[in-house]
């Protein structure tokens, strides 16, 4: 196997900083698909990075039928700063693909990705997460059921229209079988990489870069309707739940948290599962701020699961 590092330069900052990317290219002897891996597209989802490290120890036990590139950090300027978004320019990397090399620093970053990446590869895979506070886990369907089962998550979400100007929007078009992971965030538990890791070898196996058994899930759960609950208050979040709640079922109607006036101490708002049968995708774990509008929950209805 021949291992390569290089960065892709994107721009300048204003202090002469080079703006780049790294990218690990791990090469196999015999011949076959380019799967490229990424991580941190959004700058406060930290765990695809440490995930990504791990798979390429990893990778040192195998021998490819292939090649795998690893991005641990597309967005450095984001993860640099903890933030969704790239603080230069406030945009919000995973809306803006294919980007555009004479647009914002966002839209030449998400332009220089495709190029090189994207439209390079011929699978992908995008590794996202809760962000500074919340904890998720589950994985997109997009065009390759088979890559998003193998990742060996418990739920599966099958939007029925996806958001537009993500990487995933660029490789369907491209017909590249392409998969959304969602996991971790918050304190990005151990446990949470070390089933990232796991996933993802899985999916080389499935990919037949590796060699392996591929491993499969019983009863991995398809939903077709997640509701993404944003609180309309700010203030102090005491939730009802704590993280052992991710991925557990919520029976009813029933309170998931209360938001408060610090201040004040009044009652501002009250959350509340929105369905009958609720799974709990997406959550914020332990008392602390939030503002109003933020990413709170994702539920998913039970009831909008497939059947087998
Ligand atoms: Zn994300």
């Amino acid at each position: 196997m021949k291992k390569t590092y290089e960065e892709i330069e994107i721009t300048h900052l204003s202090n002469g900083e080079k703006v780049t990317f790294g990218v690990h290219k791990y090469k196999g002897t015999v011949e076959g698909p380019i799967v490229a891996i990424s991580g941190a597209v959004h700058g406060d989802e930290l765990i695809g990075a440490e995930i990504i490290r791990r798979v390429a120890k990893e990778l040192e036990n195998y021998e490819l039928k292939g090649q795998v590139w690893l991005i641990p950090i597309v967005n450095q300027l984001a993860f640099e700063s903890v933030t969704r978004n790239t603080p230069l320019d406030m945009n919000n990397l995973n809306r803006v693909f294919p980007g555009d090399e004479k647009g914002w620093i966002t839209d030449q970053l998400a332009f220089k990705f495709t190029k090189e990446i994207l439209e390079k590869t011929d699978a992908f895979i995008d590794i996202h997460a809760g962000g500074k506070i919340p904890i998720v886990d589950y994985v997109y369907i997009h065009n390759d059921e088979g890559l998003s089962k193998a990742f060996l998550s418990p739920y599966l979400y099958r939007p029925a229209a996806s958001y537009e100007g993500t990487t995933a929007t660029v490789t369907t078009e491209l017909n590249i079988p392409s998969v959304t992971i969602e996991i971790g965030g918050g304190p990005n538990y151990e446990k949470d990489i070390a089933r990232g890791v796991e996933g993802i070898i899985n999916q080389l196996v499935y990919l037949k870069v590796i060699d392996g058994e591929l491993k499969t899930v019983e009863n991995q759960v398809v939903l077709t309707e997640i509701a993404s609950i944003r609180p309309t208050q700010g203030g102090m979040l005491v939730p009802a739940f704590d993280f052992s709640y991710v991925n557990k079922i919520i029976e009813g109607q029933q309170t998931i948290a209360e938001i408060y006036n610090p201040k004040t101490f009044e009652l501002l708002e009250t959350i509340k599962a929105p369905f009958e049968k609720n799974v709990m995708i997406l959550m914020r774990g332990y008392v602390g701020t939030v503002n109003s509008g933020d990413y709170g929950w994702m539920l998913g209805n039970m009831e909008s699961k497939e059947n087998d």
